[in-house]
C-alpha cells in the first residue's frame, strides 16, 4: 500500500480558478517524488492539500491508508514535515531555539529538546558549536534552508513535503544542498514529495517525477530513467 494516495483530487478556488483537476497520484513508502512544471500549474496547491493547508474541492487523500479529512489537522501535521522556500525562521531567536520549537511544542523537556536540536543540526551539517547561538540573519541563505530542514525533521515525521526548498539559493549552493539532502534521505528513508519548477532538480532527485501540465493535470508520472528514455 502506498504511503500517500490521491484519488480524483481537484481544487477550484473561490474565484473559479481550477488549480488542480482530477489528480490521481501515489507515493510509495520511502519514495522521493518530485512534482515539476511551470509556475501556476498547481504544484503548491497539491502539496498544501496533503497537509490540509488547503481543502480539496473533490476527491480523497489518504496517508498511510487514512483519509486526511478524518484526522485532526494538528495531529496530521505532526506526522508531516513541511519545508518551504521562505523558511520563516523566528528572527529574534537563536538557531537552536528555532529548531527546539517543535519538540517543545510536543511537550519535551527543555534539556531533551536542546539535545534533539543539536542532533538535528549535526544531521543537516550545521555544527552546533558554531551555529547554535547564532541568529538567522547571521546565516547564509543555504544555511538557513538547512535549519528549515532540521526543524521539519524535529518530530521525526514519516512524510516530508518540500516546496521549492532550494529555490532561494544560488546554483552552486543549490546543487550542494540537493546532494546533501539525497544523502540524508538515503539514511532516513522518509516519504518525500518535493515541488520544483526545475526539471533538472526533479530528474536529479526524484525516484519518480510527476510532470504537471497547465490546470493541474498530470502529463507524465515516471522514473527519471523512463522519462529520459534510458
Ligand atoms: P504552482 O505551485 O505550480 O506555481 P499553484 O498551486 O500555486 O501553482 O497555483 C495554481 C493556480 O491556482 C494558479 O493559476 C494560481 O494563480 C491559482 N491560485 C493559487 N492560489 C490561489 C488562491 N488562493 N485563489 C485563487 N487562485 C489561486
Ligand atoms: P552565501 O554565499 O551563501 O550568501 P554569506 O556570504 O551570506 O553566504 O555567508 C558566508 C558565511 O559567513 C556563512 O558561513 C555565514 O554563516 C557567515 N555569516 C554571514 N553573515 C554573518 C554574520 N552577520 N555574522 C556571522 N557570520 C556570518
Amino acid at each position: 500500500e502506498p504511503m500517500i494516495r490521491l484519488r480524483g483530487v481537484g481544487k477550484t478556488y473561490a474565484d473559479g480558478t481550477v488549480a488542480v483537476h482530477e489528480l490521481d497520484l501515489e507515493v510509495g513508502r520511502g519514495e522521493l517524488v518530485c512534482l515539476v512544471g511551470p509556475s501556476g500549474c498547481g504544484k503548491s496547491t497539491t502539496l498544501k492539500m496533503i497537509n490540509r493547508l488547503i481543502e480539496p474541492t473533490t476527491g480523497t487523500i489518504e496517508i498511510d491508508g487514512r483519509d486526511v479529512t478524518a484526522q485532526d489537522p494538528v495531529e496530521l501535521r505532526r506526522g508531516i514535515g513541511y519545508v518551504i522556500q521562505q523558511v520563516g525562521l523566528f528572527p529574534h531567536q537563536k538557531i537552536v531555539t528555532n529548531v527546539m520549537t517543535v519538540p517543545l511544542l510536543y511537550g519535551e523537556s527543555r534539556a531533551k529538546a536542546r539535545a534533539r536540536a543539536h542532533e538535528l543540526m549535526d544531521l543537516v551539517g550545521l555544527d552546533p558549536a558554531t551555529y547554535a547561538d547564532r541568529y538567522p540573519h547571521q546565516l547564509s541563505g543555504g544555511e538557513q534552508q538547512r535549519v528549515g530542514v532540521a526543524r521539519a525533521l524535529a518530530a521525526d515525521p514519516p512524510v516530508l513535503l518540500m516546496d521549492e526548498p532550494f529555490g532561494a539559493v544560488d546554483p552552486v549552493v543549490r546543487v550542494r544542498l540537493q546532494d546533501e539532502f539525497l544523502r540524508l534521505q538515503h539514511e532516513l528513508g522518509k516519504t518525500v514529495v518535493l515541488v520544483t519548477h526545475d526539471i533538472d532538480e526533479a530528474v536529479r532527485m526524484g525516484d519518480r517525477v510527476a510532470i504537471f501540465a497547465g490546470g493541474g493535470r498530470l502529463a507524465q508520472y515516471a522514473s527519471p530513467a523512463d522519462l529520459l528514455g534510458r
